[in-house]
């Protein structure tokens, strides 16, 4: 390799340490961190954070890069080596385009709205969030102007999530999706005979943590390289190679919001523990996009967790640890309870179907705000509207409406879709392991999960960000983004639940 190369290669390595010396502060504030230290807690963050930009955006990366574009090592497009540059290149022309005026406006705003959203939802008052959520809409199409598109302003900032990702194709698949789903959910409506009631008996905590631990570590998280722990806010960290952290969350009369909360994370996790350790630092050592991360959560966490097979081996186990609540249940009513689908207000409480119709919705009202054709001031009442008429529902307020996520607050615009492209990814790569692996079903009911994890390592986790996510799902599925696998699989899941 050249000695250029491994300059950027030692540069760019010791700037990822430093990033992973400030995921594992950013987990430690979220998890065992005293109240005390927060304020020098998020002076020691935006030192490092400052640090980072700094290392990623020295003269010397676009000189080094320049250098090596021509040469002899970038040439095979196919190489690790042309791959890391393609990558690193990208990034740096990114960060480099955007002028330090803007940089520090969103961060200063961005901070600014937190507190201001939090008043604003807690007061359910969406005119006292509106002048600062103007500013940061106002903010990001500059952002997005700046960075460079074709005409579609969301674009570039989508980018920013699920690189090279297209607006227009993400929308195609999301309209299919919501226009057949519509008629899906509306069907489960008239059901009543199945419920979720039974999730909400009484799981104790500690019963609940060993019952956790047991099914992540059967599905493949290495405990030897991972931990798992309690936080406000589910969330997984890839802190750096061989440590890789997961948090949940306990209620002691809700068994769902721990469990699927953990195998969601355990899914985000099986992956980090899954890249290539020994290209940390290096694009191709790292994940692809949000929607491919998301992919192997909601993987795990739906179409293992949520599946027949799977509690048709754990239900034993879980009524052993939950006798209370579970003696006197069998494992057909409880797969159905797991199961069920029910229009909501909130997002992060909604069930695997309709949870598409609330990112749907989400995205639309961005896209709509980035093109100008919609204005903040008139969110509310076209937030509502889609509300009735995706899920029928009538938001009875906007701190249960609009003001709900943190995102929008945060200047997170073009990171919703993410959410919805992990079910769709997640569907499609399911169809090809089926195939691939015919008996997985009776090796789930024999809680055995190695073959399927065997088939992420070797089709996804170890390539890194070797290809774009549209790349990799194309040469797992041979075809483009698409949103029948998924309505395939919720028809079937909802036809067998529900006894269509
Ligand atoms: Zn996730």
């Amino acid at each position: 390799m050249s000695a250029t190369y491994d300059a950027l290669i030692e540069h760019l390595r010791q700037t990822a340490h430093l990033e992973s010396i400030h995921r594992l502060l950013g987990w430690d504030q979220q998890t065992y961190m005293p109240e005390g230290a927060a304020e020098a807690r998020a002076e020691q963050m935006a030192l490092l954070a400052g640090l980072v930009h700094q290392r990623r955006t020295d003269p010397r990366v676009g000189e080094w890069l320049a250098e090596l574009s021509d040469a002899e090592l970038a040439a095979d497009p196919h190489s690790e080596v042309s791959a890391n540059l393609r990558w690193w290149q990208r990034d740096y022309d990114k960060l480099t385009r955007l002028p330090q005026s803007l940089v520090e406006a969103l961060t200063k705003s961005t901070a600014v709205a937190q507190q201001i959203w939090v008043n604003a939802r807690r007061e359910d008052c969406f005119a006292k969030f509106l002048p600062q959520l103007e500013v940061i809409m106002g903010l990001l199409k500059e952002k997005a102007d700046t960075l460079g598109h074709d005409g579609e302003r969301y674009d570039a900032l989508l980018d920013e999530y699920e690189p090279s990702a297209k607006t227009a194709d993400v929308a195609r698949a999301l309209s299919t999706l919501a226009e057949q789903l519509k008629p899906l959910i509306e069907k489960t409506d008239a059901a009543a005979h199945v419920s979720d009631q039974l999730l909400r008996g009484r799981y104790p905590v500690d019963q609940q943590r060993a019952f956790n631990r047991l099914v992540a570590e059967r599905l493949g998280f290495d405990f030897q390289r991972g931990r798992m722990d309690v936080a406000a806010h589910p969330f997984c960290e890839g802190v750096a190679p061989g440590d890789c952290r997961i948090t949940t969350r306990y209620d002691e009369r809700w068994f769902s919001s721990s469990f699927f909360g953990t195998l969601h994370e355990t899914g985000h996790a099986l992956y980090e523990q899954g890249l290539p350790e020994r290209h940390f630092g290096e694009p191709i050592g790292e994940y692809i996009s949000l929607g491919i991360h998301e992919s192997q959560s909601r993987l795990w966490e739906n179409m293992v967790a949520r599946s027949r097979p799977f509690w048709e081996h754990f239900f034993p186990r879980a009524q052993e640890q939950f006798p209370q609540a579970l003696g006197d249940t069998s494992v057909e009513a409880f797969y159905r309870a797991v199961n069920t689908v029910q229009p909501s207000l909130i997002r992060v409480e909604a069930d695997e179907a309709t949870y598409n119709l609330h990112i749907v919705i989400r995205f639309e009202l961005e896209r709509a705000l980035m093109s100008d054709a919609l204005v903040a001031a008139d969110l509310p009442a076209a937030w509502n509207e889609k509300y009735r008429h995706y899920l029928g529902i009538d938001p009875p307020s906007d701190a249960d409406g609009v003001l709900q996520d943190v995102h929008w607050s945060a200047g997170l615009v073009g990171y919703f879709p993410t959410y919805a492209l992990g079910n769709l990814y997640a569907a499609q790569m399911f169809e090809s392991i089926t195939r691939d692996i015919p008996d997985l079903a009776s090796q789930f009911a024999r809680g055995s999960f190695d073959a399927l994890l065997a088939w992420l390592r070797e089709n996804v986790h170890r390539h890194g960000r070797r290809l774009a996510a549209a790349e990799l799902i194309e040469r797992i599925s041979n075809r483009p983004l698409d949103a029948r696998p998924l309505l395939t699989y919720l028809r079937t899941k909802l036809s067998e639940v529900y006894a269509w």
